[in-house]
């Protein structure tokens, strides 16, 4: 998973990571586009990589930062955009060239922010609208920014799948990186497994199910477990899911 030591750079929590989770506003499942880190309040915030300013102001609604308060995009030399968001206040301006390590601006907690924290955030694409949507995980692209890797293994966007079941339309499961989850309690319902829970972790027909992660108060599985546990064939084909019994 994300393997990227974000205390090195002087952060001390990781308070929501990259990917799934409940909205803080409204609680609907949402995909967290970024990363959120935190030091302490208008504690410096330092550039991960060097690379050319493009935004250096309040995100405006409608820009592709609206509600990202007081944002830095740095564009990278992969033409990745770097997005340091709810910052305090801003050092920087845009067309200045970063070097990796200076200082961008303050932590804070300007825009659509429940406290002082750093929204870190990664697009594979700088336009329009700032590469509004291409946003992929952060902690796994900065651990391979300086590496030899390929760009292709920094891809890792999240998005809603289709599940279907015998065919038929079914449910919705998301996608993260390459692995699609799929809701624990509905599936086995549906297909008469039995689930139980310990307090710890789930089984579904005593199979313990691995790698789960709790959204909306519904626990949510990596589909491929129910192959084993429930005896189905998982089919992919790469827009949705078909579980067949
Ligand atoms: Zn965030």
């Amino acid at each position: 998973m994300n393997t990227f030591d974000w205390s090195k750079y002087g952060f001390v929590r990781v308070t929501s990571p990259y990917g799934w989770r409940n909205d803080p506003f409204n609680g609907k499942k949402v995909c967290h586009t970024g990363v959120d880190v935190v030091k302490s309040h208008q504690a410096p915030i330092h550039a991960f990589a060097a690379g050319e300013v493009v935004h250096a102001s309040m995100g405006a609604a409608g820009s592709g930062f609206g509600g990202f308060g007081n944002v830095v995009a740095i564009k990278d030399s992969n033409g990745h955009l770097q997005c340091y968001a709810h910052l305090d206040s801003i050092g920087v301006t845009v067309g200045q060239i970063v070097k990796e390590g200076q200082e961008l601006g303050k932590q804070g907690t300007t825009g659509r922010s429940t406290g002082s924290h750093l929204h870190f955030e990664v697009r594979s694409k700088a336009s329009p609208s700032f590469g509004f949507g291409h946003h992929i995980d952060p902690g796994h692209y900065l651990s391979t920014y300086f590496s030899a890797h390929t760009q292709s293994e920094n891809k890792k966007e999240c998005k809603t799948v289709p599940i279907r079941l015998n065919n038929q339309a079914f449910c919705e499961g998301f996608l993260e990186g390459s692995i699609t989850y799929a809701p624990l309690r509905a599936i086995s319902e549906q297909l008469g497994a039995r689930v139980t829970w310990n307090g710890k972790e789930a089984a579904v027909n005593g199979t313990r199910m691995l790698g789960g992660k709790l959204i909306n108060g519904r626990t949510y599985i990596p589909v491929r477990a129910f192959e084993e546990a429930i005896q189905v064939k998982v089919v992919w084909n790469g827009q949705e899911v078909n579980i067949i019994q």
